[in-house]
């Protein structure tokens, strides 16, 4: 695609032809990948491409424009060229040292929600490991007014993301960020611990999609040879940090039902009440426990 070479250009015809390329690119949602490409960096929204068509950017545009289409032609996610990624009720601050937060991973947020509900605790200690961007932890801030919410990260750059996201937000009550592995970095008892950990296995790794597996951080999907390891880190280690009635909230990979559930069965002793709770395309995505 040689835009900017052309000169003057139309709106209309820039969406045309940067559409063609992603489209023989192989990338899917070619077409909106452009036009939200496009307005993000003509600061302005999709709709003013359908109100104002013949518009026509300046050259220097038009050469960023051919840049972030020649980066998404290679199957760099739109969230990294943009930055930003809509989740729960906000937009968040993504970058290469995060995961995109998915829309999969507000269901995670919205079991926590009910649990909490029907626990009915008052300013519940809620801890969520592996932040990432801060996607679940932030929810949760804005949704539980008084919950002491505890954030981590193995990553120190995704903290510092996550934290710049919480700034964002301007909270009333702040959440605490620390870094570590699992457990370590916390203590005390949590009514409430929540994790959407990695959970993919050497063999899937392999058919992930490119703009997943070549794009997004590696320590944040892969979860050794089985996909499980974090899996039994965490259900045997949580039971120690869980206050009395605690509820563990876990994401589950959409094959991993059993796996998982068997885990929970081999510490039946220190949970009950395992349940599993289905995502919008009706596949397993969440898994919790009580602690006994
Ligand atoms: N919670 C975010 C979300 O749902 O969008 C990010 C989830 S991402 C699948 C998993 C996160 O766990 C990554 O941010 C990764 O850096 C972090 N992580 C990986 N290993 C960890 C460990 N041993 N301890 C704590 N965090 C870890
Ligand atoms: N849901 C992510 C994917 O589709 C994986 C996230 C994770 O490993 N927790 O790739």
């Amino acid at each position: 695609m040689r835009l900017a070479a052309k000169g003057k250009m139309t709106v209309r015809e820039i969406i045309f032809e940067a559409t063609q390329t992603l489209e023989k690119a192989g990338i899917p949602s070619a077409r909106l990948d452009a036009e939200v490409l496009l307005a993000f960096l003509l600061r302005c929204n999709r709709l003013a491409f359908i109100k104002n068509p013949d518009e026509a950017p300046s050259k220097k545009q038009l050469a960023d424009f051919e840049r972030l289409i020649a980066r998404r032609a290679k199957g760099e996610p739109v969230a990294y060229l943009t930055g930003r990624k809509a989740f729960w009720s906000f937009v968040l601050e993504v970058n290469p040292s995060v995961l995109i937060p998915r829309p999969d991973t507000e269901v995670i947020v919205e079991e926590a929600l009910s649990v909490a509900q029907r626990e009915a605790w008052s300013n519940p200690r809620i801890l969520d490991i592996g932040t990432g961007s801060g996607a679940i932890a932030l929810a949760l801030a804005c949704e539980i007014p008084g919950a002491a919410i505890t954030a981590t990260d193995i990553s120190s750059a995704a903290l510092k993301t996550a934290q710049k996201n919480a700034a964002a937000l301007k909270l009333d009550q702040p959440v605490v960020f620390r870094e570590g592995d699992l457990f370590e970095p916390v203590d005390g008892r949590f009514d409430l611990i929540v994790s959407n950990p990695p959970y993919i296995g050497a063999e899937d790794f392999e058919s992930l999609p490119a703009g997943v597996k070549n794009f997004e951080p590696d320590e944040a999907l892969r979860a050794g040879q089985t996909g499980l390891e974090f899996y039994q880190k965490l259900i045997y280690q949580a039971h120690g940090y869980l206050a009395e009635n605690g509820w563990l909230l876990l994401e589950i990979g959409a094959t991993q039902e059993q796996e998982v559930r068997a885990i929970f069965e081999a510490h039946k002793d220190f949970y009950e009440r395992v349940d599993v709770r289905e995502d919008y395309a009706g596949l397993p995505r969440v898994i919790k426990g009580r602690r006994r």
